[in-house]
């Protein structure tokens, strides 16, 4: 019987240090949890997308948002789309996998796919920013207010690592802001920005039109070095999706007149 015992535990440690090899040769790339509401993809070193899917009118949409892992901290772009608890979940995927504690939080509109879930991250006693407009915006739609910080500081240093806010103007909505990583060359565009197989502008509720284009062309000019463009849904890519916003909005444009 102790033979047995002995043999299964030098078994069982063999298959633990089989394991546990294994996962230092290929660290995960993607992470879901159980109900694969919520998924984690890494984009780059210190930088991931999460994922979110919620149920509106009967179809399941996405929602990305990012997950910037700093020397200081985890920063997080956007809630999780739905209720609390989703972000609640999404807070304890990314301390569960980063093993670091969410500091920093931006909002980049207030649209409940961008902002559902400000109140597990206020729980939480995250710093919550955006600008003064998405600020006065959440609370009309009875959300939270996050800190409106962003127009007198849009760049922020977590640790070493430097975010930056831009308020380009009016497009998807009239608070609309981009996200920029400098040192990931990486433009988080959310809802402002369209992934290449969106074949339309999406929700026009907020939206203005005029201006998207004009909008669209002073991310393009004030970020030349863009590898990696994130859109507020579908797939991301690079720069090209900035193009494709426009040629989606002349498109539109052309349609209606
Ligand atoms: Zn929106
Ligand atoms: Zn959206």
């Amino acid at each position: 019987m102790f033979s047995l015992l002995l043999t299964l535990s030098v078994f069982m440690t063999s298959f633990n240090d089989q394991m546990i090899a294994q996962s230092k040769k290929s660290p995960p790339t993607q992470i879901t949890n159980p109900d694969k509401t919520i998924v984690l993809t890494k984009l780059d070193d210190k930088v991931w997308a999460h994922t979110s899917y919620n149920d509106w009118n009967g179809t399941t949409y996405d929602h990305n948002g990012l997950i910037v892992a700093t020397s200081k901290g985890i920063v997080l772009i956007d809630t999780a789309w739905g209720n609390d608890q989703k972000t609640e979940e999404l807070l304890k995927m990314i301390k569960k996998h980063f093993k670091k504690k969410v500091v920093l939080a931006l909002i980049t509109h207030a649209h409940d796919d961008s902002i559902s879930g400000i109140r597990a991250l206020l729980n939480q006693g995250i710093d919550v920013r955006s600008t003064l407009l998405t600020a006065k915006l959440a609370k009309e739609y009875g959300y939270p207010s996050p800190s409106p910080t962003l127009d007198v500081k849009p760049v922020i240093k977590v640790g070493n690592t430097v975010i930056e806010a831009f308020y380009p103007g009016e497009g998807h909505s009239s608070d609309n802001i981009t996200v920029w990583l400098p040192q990931y060359n990486l433009l988080f565009g959310g809802c402002f920005i369209k992934s290449l197989d969106a074949k339309d502008l999406g929700n026009l509720s907020d939206a203005n039109v005029e201006q998207w284009d004009e909008s669209v062309k002073k991310v393009i000019e004030k970020y030349p070095d863009v590898k990696t463009v994130v859109p507020g849904h579908g797939n991301w890519g690079d720069e090209s999706l900035l193009f494709h916003t426009i040629d989606l909005i002349k498109q539109h444009t052309h349609n209606k007149s």
